[in-house]
Parts: structure tokens; sequence; C-alpha cells
């Protein structure tokens, strides 16, 4: 199968006019007419993942963040960047990104999210686009049984895969929670949006200390912080089963925990992860 065929199916799932203008989607190297067998997916194009993708002999590797999101002048293989071009390159791998673009799809990256996270039902963007309600960043949906948060985030955390982060829980453990707003990756942006939707608790990451402690100052909903990665990952098996639906390819999910934070360190003590 031709690779032009395998990213117009993927174009088909994520359309690359749903990316934001800043954003840079779709193919980064790769030949249109090259033979495509094996396609790897990923969160992040970083350098254990491009290994990985090489040793299992990938024609595609495909990522949710971009690894070229804002203009170079070069890709020489003296900087980490350039080093990896030149590895998919002169091993035939292609790289493709689908990031706010796969956000925003239906389903999407934060439809994945709120499914690892136990939210059965139907789910709706928290904040719908413009041209299509149906798509949109973000979701919310409710559970089958009222939880206590403390259960809630024993839950999503169990849902998620293991990073050093963990979760991060704002608000009173015992709070009944029914309703629930999620954002997969950087989802600050939305915390007013998460209030305006009156949810028990909102889950999103990289939620920092100003816009979290203002938030909780409102008396609405309760904030779990999660790993930027956590939240992305469970995409990644969703996108994957869309592909393999549509072509016959191998496919295969990288495990690779490529969140940053490797040591987890609280009075309790260290712990390395993975
Ligand atoms: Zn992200």
């Amino acid at each position: 199968m031709r690779l032009s065929h395998v990213v117009a199916a993927l174009e088909d799932f994520y359309d690359p006019a749903w990316a934001e203008p800043w954003d840079a989607v779709g193919l980064v190297c790769g030949d249109p007419d090259q033979e495509v067998g094996r396609v790897m997916f990923a969160v992040d194009p970083v350098a254990a993942v491009v290994e990985e993708a090489l040793g299992w002999g990938a024609d595609l590797l495909v990522t949710h963040h971009p690894l070229l999101l804002r203009p170079v002048h070069g890709v020489a293989a003296t900087t980490p960047k350039g080093r990896l071009i030149h590895r998919l390159i002169t091993h035939g791998t292609a790289l493709f990104t689908a990031h706010t673009n796969a956000d925003v799809a239906d389903p999407g990256v934060s439809d994945a999210l709120a499914r690892a996270v136990g939210l059965t039902g139907p789910l709706r963007p928290l904040a719908p686009s413009d041209s299509d309600p149906r798509r949109g960043i973000g979701r919310i949906g409710t559970l089958d049984e009222p939880l206590p948060l403390h259960e809630f985030a024993s839950r999503a955390v169990a849902g998620l895969p293991r990073t050093a982060w963990g979760l991060r829980v704002a608000g009173d453990p015992d709070r009944m929670i029914r309703t629930v707003a999620v954002c997969g990756g950087a989802g600050d942006s939305l915390l007013d949006r998460a209030r305006a939707a009156d949810v028990d608790v909102y889950l999103t990451a990289d939620l920092r200390h100003h816009p979290a402690s203002e938030f909780g100052e409102h008396e609405g909903p309760a904030l779990i912080d999660a790993a930027h990665w956590a939240t992305e990952w469970p995409w990644l098996p969703e996108a994957q089963r869309r592909l393999t639906g549509a072509l016959d390819v191998k496919t295969r999910v990288s495990t690779r925990v490529t969140d940053s934070w490797t040591l987890s360190c609280t009075s309790e003590g260290v712990e390395k992860i993975p």
C-alpha cells in the first residue's frame, strides 16, 4: 500500500483543515509513493520512539505532537530534531502528525481520555467547534453511578498509563462526582468553560498554580491534573483501531512512557517510573 493511501485515510479521520492555525500537522517526511506495510503510533516524536519504530520496521510513524512546530532553517543531524529526520529518512520511515485536528475530531483525543477514566455514556464537546458542534475541544460526560471525588480519582489513575506525575486532585475528596469534563493535553484555556458547564470535576493536564488556585476560589468543579502524555496516550489505540478498520496494514502502539518526569519524590519516598 502506498503512503499516499495511508495518509488519505488518516486525513479522512483527522482532517488537516480542523487544525488550529498555529499548528503543524500532516506528513513531515516521506515519499507519497513509498510502500507502507507497518504503521506505529506514539504521542511524542522523540529519539526513543523513533528508535522503537525503526527497530520494529515501521514504514510510517504517526505521532500526536509535531516534531517541527516552529519554522526551521535546516534539518542537519547536528540537532536532536535534525538527527531524527535523518534517522527516519535514511531508514525509509515516514512521519505523520495529527495534533489539534485529532483533538477536535469525533471521536478524538478527549473521547479516548473520557473512556479511559470511566465515562461510558454519550459525550459532547466542552468547547464545540463553530463549524460542527459534534467536534471540538474537550468532552463532557456522566458516570453511570455517582462516586466520591477520591474514588473517581483512583479509577481515573488506574485507567491511565502510569507516570511519575500520577494525578493531583483539588477539591473536597468526598464531593460526589457525576458529571465530568476532560481535556487531553494542556487544558487550562478551558477552565472557564468547565466552570460554566457546571460539571462536578474537570480533568486535564499542565495546570499551573495561579489558574488552578483562582479556579478553586470560585467553589466550582473539583480539578484533576494528570500528566500531559498520559491524557493523550489513550487516543493511540483508538487511532490504531480506526486505521486497521480501513486499511490492511500492520500496526503497533508505542507503550514507551515519553512523559519527561521519571522520579516521583514525596515525603513517602522516591519512586522511579517506569
Ligand atoms: Zn499534547
